[in-house]
């Protein structure tokens, strides 16, 4: 495969098929149902704690406001309790492991030598970041599957770094990190 289209293959398996699917209150007129979905907003996510960033735009179809509090509450109150998958979670690990092996490898060679040959194992760092993607790749394959035999994984936003999905065919919770 070549380049171009390697990087299109990736682009494709990290594409987040973006939508809302629950229902929501609103706190302004009382609606509850689903609320209307104008597409989605790109943004940064707040990427520390559990902090929810939704990048719908969520209007409440009574009265027309915007349900982005009410929707970052709702994502909250299902995903807080999801826990990241053992697969995920594996991959995480290996990849803090290696570059933290790396890091010691390198301060081991620097207290037994004394000179600058220590810094070796750092550039391994190097080629370690171009692994990021064949990570990100691995965990996004998580989404390929579900227990319904029929995924359909909508993105619903972000729980401080992790991923909130939702299987649309039988409304399976999902919650990644990459
Ligand atoms: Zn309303
Ligand atoms: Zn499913």
């Amino acid at each position: 495969m070549k380049l171009k289209e390697r990087a299109a293959d990736y682009r494709k398996a990290m594409e987040l098929n973006h939508g809302w699917e629950v229902e929501l209150e609103c706190t302004a007129c009382g609606y509850r149902g689903l609320p209307d979905y104008k597409g989605w907003t790109p943004g940064y996510p707040m990427s520390f704690g559990s902090t929810p960033t939704i990048f719908a735009d969520l209007e409440c179809p009574a009265c027309g406001r915007d349900l982005e509090t009410e929707a970052g509450a709702k994502l909250g109150e299902l995903f807080s309790p999801v826990e990241i998958p053992r697969a995920n979670r594996r991959l995480l690990a290996l990849f803090i492991l290696l570059s933290a092996a790396l890091v010691a490898a390198s301060a081991v060679i620097l207290v037994l030598t004394g000179n600058a040959l220590g810094v070796i194992p750092l550039f391994f760092l190097i080629p370690m970041l171009a692994f990021i993607p064949v990570f990100n790749r691995r965990i996004a394959a998580l989404r390929q599957r579900c227990d319904c035999g029929d995924p359909d994984y909508v993105f619903m936003g972000m729980l401080g770094r992790a991923y909130c999905f939702r299987c649309s065919s039988c409304g399976k919770l999902l919650k990644l990190r990459d």
